[in-house]
């Protein structure tokens, strides 16, 4: 039997003051996948991780998260519900250091035992957090505060992650190790991650689903695999 849909969005509308930005976006993502989004610039990638985590609030649409209805959810219920998202830019907090940065990824959880147990795996998972934990979040390297700010997020064992542009900036070693470490959290923990990316061809070796998204909406949502392998649906909406 296939997993259950963990996210299931309907015609959702959002965008900025009375500009439209996503005009109708359906999209749907197993629990225990990692769905890639993908699409020109200006597409409404990152506006639909807004849009899902309350950053910016849709006009119409549908947001089912393991078949509940997030309409009107205030923010701070959307994290206890198992949203998490780690914006473009990161959010790191340059003056906080590693450790207060990460434990802020917990310290709305009423388990303090397991926020600690939580807090102790993020350090198991990156290492060189580890070893910085005193560090100032601006003494960090691009790829270690990407590390930060996605560890930040697993503090508070997200059921589904939402990851804008993670590889920005960062070494092409770093954005491999990013990627594997997705796949990782997905088959030991059954993760769901919906990753927004310019680097299409390693969200898609990354990824079980590829969603494309053009003007607004999703124009495509198919196997990664046959995104990647398909050279007509690859040349159509991926142009290369
Ligand atoms: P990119 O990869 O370039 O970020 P994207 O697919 O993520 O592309 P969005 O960032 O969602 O696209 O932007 C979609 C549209 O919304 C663009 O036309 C952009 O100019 C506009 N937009 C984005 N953020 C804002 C904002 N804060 N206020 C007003 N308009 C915005």
């Amino acid at each position: 039997m296939s997993a259950p849909d963990l996210l299931v969005v309907r015609g959702l509308v959002a965008g900025y003051g009375a500009t439209p930005v996503l005009r109708a976006v359906d999209l749907t993502v197993p629990a225990g996948t990692i769905a890639a989004v993908v699409g020109a610039n200006g597409a409404g990638k990152t506006t639909l991780l807004r849009a899902l985590s309350g950053m910016i609030r849709p006009a119409a649409g549908q947001v089912l998260l393991a078949g509940e209805d997030l309409r009107g959810t205030p923010v701070e219920q959307l994290v206890r519900r198992g949203m998490a998202h780690v914006p473009e830019g990161r959010g790191v907090i340059s003056e906080l250091t590693v450790d207060e940065n990460l434990r802020l990824g917990g310290l709305w959880r009423r388990d303090r035992a397991d926020a600690g147990r939580a807090l102790d795996e993020v350090y198991e998972l990156f290492e060189p957090l580890a070893r910085r934990r005193r560090h100032l979040g601006h003494q960090l390297s691009g790829g270690e505060r990407q590390m930060l700010a996605l560890g930040r997020a697993l503090v508070g064992r997200p059921r589904l992650l939402l990851l804008d542009e993670p590889s920005l900036g960062l070494a092409p070693r770093v954005v491999a190790r990013t990627m594997a470490l997705l796949r990782q959290l997905r088959d030991r923990t059954g993760l769901t991650v919906l990753l927004v990316e310019q680097n299409v061809r390693s969200a898609l070796a990354v990824a079980d689903q590829g969603v494309v998204m053009s003007l607004g909406r999703v124009v495509v949502a198919a196997p990664a695999a046959t995104l990647r392998d398909d050279d007509d649906l690859r040349h159509a909406y991926l142009g290369f």
